[in-house]
C-alpha cells in the first residue's frame, strides 16, 4: 500500500476532519464573541463527500479519524457520518471532539453507529467561570455528558483543558483531583496562537511546566504512564493511587512535530498538512477523481514544513512561512 510520507520520513495515518465551522459556544481562546462569518451550508462537505473521501484515504494508510469542528454534534447527520465511517473496514479508530452540550442526547446513537471514543472540552470546574470562558456554556451539561459517555462505554474518555493564565490556572489541583476516582484522562493543553495574529494570546499563555510546579507545591506524587489509547502527542502521568491519568500537550514550549502523523480536512474541503501554517489545498472538486485527489494530498504533504513556529511567535521573531488566519473553530484543533 502506498503510504503518505513526507520529506522528513513522517508517515501520515491519522486525519482530523472538521464537519462544521459553526458552534453553539464561543470559547475565548477559539472564537471571537462576535464578527465570525460562517460557511454557507452549500460550502460544507456533505456526509457522502466525507465518506467517499475517506474511502480513498484508507487506500493510502489512513486508519484513524477524529471528527471535530466547530461543534460536530451540531450536524444533524452526525450519526450517519459516524455510521458511514465505521462501515469502512480499514478505519481502526473513530473519535469525536465535542463540547458535550448535546452529548447526553446523542451518545447512545453515536455509540451504536460505531463511535469508539470522545474527547470532551472542559476548561473550568466552576459554573460561573465555565460560563465566562465558553461565553454561555453550562458546566452541568458537560458533567452529565461525561457521565453519559461512561455509561454508554466510550473508552478512554479524555477531557481537554486549555490552560489560560488568570482564568483557570488556579484550578490545576482540582482537575488533578478529578482523576483520583474516575478512570479518565485529563489533558492539559497549551494555549496556541491559531488565527490569533496580533492579539493577546501571549498574555494568557502558560507553559505546562506550571502543572509540574503545582504538583510539587501541593506534594502530589505522580508517575509516568504510557499505555493510553489514541495517545497522540500527550505525555501521560498518574497521581499516586489515582484511577485516572493526566496528560500534557505542549506544542508551544516543546513541540512534537518530529512525530507528527496527522492531516486535517476543513469543513469546506481543504487539506491542511500543518495546523499552524496557512498552506491548504482544496480537494473538494476531486472527490470523484481519486488519482488527482491523491496527487494533491501528496503535494500538500510534500510541502509540509518540518515544524510549526509557535515558540517563535511567542518571542515575536520573524517566521519562515505565513501563519494561518483561520481560527481554531475553522480548522478543528
Ligand atoms: N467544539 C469542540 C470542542 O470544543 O471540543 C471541537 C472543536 S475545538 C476547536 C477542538 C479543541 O481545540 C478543543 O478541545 C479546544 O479546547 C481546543 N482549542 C481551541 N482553540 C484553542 C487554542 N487557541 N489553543 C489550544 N487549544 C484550543
Ligand atoms: Fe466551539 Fe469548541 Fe471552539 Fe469552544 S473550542 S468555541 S466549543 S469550537
Amino acid at each position: 500500500m502506498p503510504l503518505l510520507t513526507d520529506r522528513f520520513g513522517r508517515v501520515h495515518d491519522y486525519i482530523r476532519i472538521s464537519v462544521t465551522d459553526r458552534c453553539n459556544l464561543r470559547c475565548v481562546y477559539c472564537m471571537p464573541e462576535e464578527g465570525m462569518t460562517f460557511l454557507p451550508h452549500e460550502k460544507v462537505l456533505s456526509k457522502d463527500e466525507i465518506i467517499d473521501f475517506m474511502k480513498i484515504m484508507v487506500g493510502y494508510g489512513i486508519k484513524k479519524v477524529r471528527i471535530t469542528g466547530g461543534e460536530p454534534l451540531l450536524r444533524t447527520d452526525i450519526v450517519d457520518i459516524i455510521a458511514g465511517l465505521s462501515a469502512i473496514p480499514e478505519i481502526e479508530d473513530i473519535a469525536v471532539t465535542t463540547n458535550a452540550m448535546y452529548l447526553v442526547k446523542k451518545a447512545e446513537a453515536l455509540k451504536e453507529a460505531g463511535l469508539t471514543r470522545v474527547n470532551i472540552s472542559l476548561d473550568s470546574l466552576q459554573e460561573d467561570r465555565f460560563k465566562t470562558i465558553t461565553r454561555g456554556g453550562r458546566l452541568q451539561k458537560v458533567l452529565d455528558g461525561i457521565a453519559k459517555a461512561e455509561e454508554v462505554g466510550f473508552f478512554p474518555i479524555k477531557l481537554n483543558v486549555v490552560l489560560i493564565k488568570g482564568q483557570n490556572d488556579d484550578e490545576i489541583l482540582d482537575f488533578l483531583e478529578f482523576t483520583r476516582d474516575k478512570d479518565i484522562n485529563i489533558r492539559f493543553i497549551e494555549y496556541m496562537p491559531i488565527g490569533h495574529a496580533g492579539d493577546s494570546w501571549k498574555k494568557q499563555y502558560l507553559s505546562l511546566q506550571t502543572i509540574f510546579d503545582a504538583c510539587d507545591e501541593a506534594g502530589f506524587a505522580y508517575q509516568p504512564v504510557d499505555s493510553i489509547r489514541g495517545n497522540g502527542p500527550s505525555e501521560n502521568f498518574r497521581l499516586e493511587g489515582a484511577k485516572g491519568t493526566f496528560g500534557l500537550i505542549h506544542p508551544v514550549s516543546s513541540h512534537f512535530c518530529a512525530s507528527c502523523n496527522r492531516l486535517r480536512l476543513t469543513a469546506d474541503g481543504y487539506i491542511k498538512a500543518c495546523l499552524y501554517w496557512d498552506e491548504e489545498m482544496n480537494i473538494r472538486p476531486l472527490i470523484k477523481d481519486p488519482e488527482k485527489l491523491m496527487e494533491l494530498v501528496q503535494q500538500s504533504i510534500d510541502n509540509k514544513p518540518e515544524s510549526h513556529e509557535m515558540a517563535i511567535a511567542l518571542q515575536d521573531e520573524m517566521q519562515s512561512h505565513k501563519p494561518t488566519t483561520r481560527r481554531m473553530s475553522q480548522i478543528g484543533g
